[in-house]
């Protein structure tokens, strides 16, 4: 199978290194990155009313935003994209509503999913990684706090944008959104895996473990 033709979606629980991942794939196979957070996170940062909506819903509630609101920026994003290379989904689908939604959409554009990498790690696990996650505001780069950089970095090394802990990266707010994790996504993984496409890569290993075990399924 051509990589051109590769539309692949990228899930685990919060922490489970599929941002990171979903990088490496995107630049080794020439994909289109749709990463749902990212796009919700730079609609939340504006000026607007629909922003301070967005905003409350991400980092105050943490909740999932509306399905159907979720659905539409989809659908937008996707008619930007030129056709000729595959797309990689990342922080979609969440729910079954989302799974059905993009089959739906995929198959109009006489396309559809070709792997869904689930990649699990424990709760203690994602504790543990989100205490230390920081962010950049600028670039959306990642760093490990005590690891990539000192703890008290302010400013991104490569675009010099400011780094911040997500507010929904916080413990009372990574609660919430395991338990959404378990009761809204983990059907979707249930969903794809009766459909034959789900390929399960424990999150747990190193980021060249885990990159090594993905890459050996497209090659
Ligand atoms: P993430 O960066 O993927 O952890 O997403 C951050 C937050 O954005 C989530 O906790 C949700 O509030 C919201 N979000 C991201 N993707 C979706 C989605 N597919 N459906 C609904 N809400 C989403």
């Amino acid at each position: 199978m051509k990589s051109s033709s590769f539309n692949i979606v990228i899930l685990g629980p919060q922490g489970s290194g599929k941002g990171t991942q979903a990088k490496m794939l995107v630049k080794k196979f020439q994909m289109h990155h749709l990463e749902m957070g990212g796009i919700l996170r730079r609609i939340a940062s504006k000026k607007t009313t629909l922003a301070i909506k967005v905003n409350r819903i991400i980092n105050i509630d943490g909740r999932l935003l509306p399905s159907k609101f979720v659905i539409d920026i989809l659908k937008q994003e996707l008619d930007k994209l030129p056709t000729s290379r595959g797309v990689l989904f990342d922080g979609f689908p969440r729910n079954l509503e989302q799974a059905r939604a993009l089959d739906k959409i995929l198959k109009l554009l006489n396309k559809s999913l070709t792997h869904v990498f689930y990649m699990p790690i424990s709760h203690q696990t994602t504790i543990k990684r989100l205490a230390a996650r920081r962010t950049c505001k600028k670039c959306g780069r990642i760093f490990i706090a005590g690891q990539d950089m000192q703890r008290n970095i302010r400013q991104c090394p490569v675009c010099r944008g400011e780094i911040y802990h997500r507010e929904d990266d916080k413990p009372i707010a990574i609660a919430k959104r395991l338990a959404i994790y378990h009761k809204r996504t983990l059907p979707v993984v249930k969903y794809y895996k009766q459909r034959g496409i789900l390929i399960t890569t424990s999150g747990e290993p190193s980021v060249q473990k885990v990159a090594k075990d993905i890459i050996s399924n497209l090659v």
